[in-house]
């Protein structure tokens, strides 16, 4: 019965006009009902929701797409214009980037856990076990981290960058910008335009380090003890303990779990102290923007045919790292001052007292630890983007038009790459800048 009502059914069931039959078994009736309605693709609630008679409502529909939730595929448009990053001011405490009404709420629950005695449930990476999955992202990450150093490196000899010797300011183009907002020592002498010099590798990946850790569980840096531990770039130390071998920079990789009642370590598997190893200055030869390329004599230049190629390949390798320290972060913990660039990879801060930022002699000179964001582990640095390669330089009364970009992307995009969709809003390529007679009447 139910089959010879389907293949009639199957004939009046229409994809274009959105009508669906459907079969509506009443218990109480010994016959099948056939009902016919509007069915509309985007709300496919009917055939969800149960009648509200004792009717059993079953459906026999010819087109089994019109049983899912249809996927209707809309790309959301990216915006025009986006707002220019705004610098976080010196004088105020950077935003928690969970709200701190989340954080206490957690800290209750485990409070509350430890008062129990019961112990906090942790999972890898929480707990000083690895997350297998992570390691390769991690590898990942080391390489790309290393082709995008040699890939600026080399593409510092085609495309200008200069930096201000006064502030942290960078410029990537032919000439440096005129725009008026140095605010570095003797700006008001300077009438606060910058005073350019040449720039170097770390003024497109600006260097952000932290102290490398045998055993990110084990004693706390003190200020006294700071000494004994290296500095080293804060994205290889997350890689390092999310998993990647180093010889020159071991790290304690634990079998058992370290095991927590609130915040106290109940079992860490004893202190270890770090394998004493003779460091050579080349284990970070490559991974290092200080040490290795800060004279850009050591890369060779690209040859002419080949920039186009290094511009693509070290803008993926660009969005690779970025991707990949997002995904490490999600799981490895790094802690970031609130009021200072410091950033700390492992569970919990360090206790050296060198925050010279924001009401510092409150803390004693100790840092305010939070957790970091990507955009702390990783600055992405933005810089002017400059629309006509070659034109004239960049006026502080046209600063409104113009758009900004990350570093890396900006020389990336001026030695011939591609434009990434995602950062055309901000380099705000479909405004017409102002010029000539025009641009003199722009107040
Ligand atoms: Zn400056
Ligand atoms: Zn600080």
């Amino acid at each position: 019965m139910l089959q010879q009502y389907s293949s009639s059914v199957s004939n009046s069931c229409s994809r274009d006009s959105h009508l669906c039959s459907v079969f509506l078994h009443s218990w109480g009736l010994k016959e099948l009902q056939v009902a016919t309605f509007n069915f509309n693709p985007l709300r496919p609630k009917p055939f969800c929701d149960r009648p509200s008679t004792s009717m059993s409502f079953c459906c026999v529909c010819i087109h089994e797409n019109h049983h899912r939730s249809p996927r209707v595929r809309r790309r959301k448009p990216l915006p025009q214009n986006v707002d220019l990053p705004t610098q976080w001011p010196k004088k105020k405490k950077k935003p928690y980037p969970i709200p701190f009404k989340k954080i206490k709420e957690a800290g209750r629950a485990d409070k509350k856990l430890a008062e129990k005695g019961i112990e906090k449930p942790l999972e890898p990476p929480k707990n000083g076990l690895l997350v297998p999955s992570l390691v390769p992202v991690a590898y990942k990450v080391l390489n790309a981290w290393k082709l995008l150093i040699k890939g600026v490196a080399k593409l510092l000899h085609v495309v200008p960058v200069y930096a201000c010797s006064i502030c942290p300011e960078v410029h990537v183009g032919q000439a440096g910008n005129q725009i008026q907002d140095c605010n570095g020592t003797g700006n008001v002498l300077r009438r606060s335009f910058h005073k350019w010099m040449k720039g170097s590798v770390s003024d497109i990946l600006v260097p952000i380090e932290s102290y490398h850790m045998y055993d990110p569980f084990g004693r706390r840096i003190k200020h006294e003890t700071r000494f004994k531990y290296d500095r080293i770039p804060a994205l290889v130390e997350l890689c390092i303990q999310a998993g990647v071998e180093i010889p020159e920079y071991p790290s304690r990789r634990r079998s058992k779990a370290v095991r927590m009642i609130g915040r106290k370590m109940i079992d860490l598997g004893g202190f270890v102290d770090e394998p004493k190893i003779c460091r050579s200055g080349d284990a970070l030869a490559e991974l290092d923007t200080y040490r290795c390329y800060s004279e850009q004599g050591n890369t060779p230049p690209a040859s002419a045919s080949d920039v186009r190629q290094v511009a693509e390949d070290t803008l993926e390798a660009y969005e690779e790292v970025r991707s990949g320290v997002a995904t490490l972060m999600k799981k490895y913990t790094v802690k970031a001052c609130g009021y200072c660039p410091e950033v700390h990879v492992g569970p919990c801060g360090h206790n050296v007292k060198l925050c010279g930022a924001f009401k510092h002699q409150w803390r004693d000179g100790k840092h305010g630890w939070q957790d970091a964001t990507v955009d702390e582990v990783f600055p992405p640095n933005y810089v002017w983007h400059v629309k006509e390669v070659g034109g004239s330089p960049l006026r502080g009364s046209l600063r409104r038009f113009y758009g900004k970009a990350p570093a890396v992307v900006e020389l990336c995009v001026q030695a011939g790459a591609k434009i990434p969709a995602k950062y055309k809003p901000m380099m705000r390529r479909d405004i017409v800048i102002p010029d000539g007679e025009e641009a003199s009447l722009v107040a």
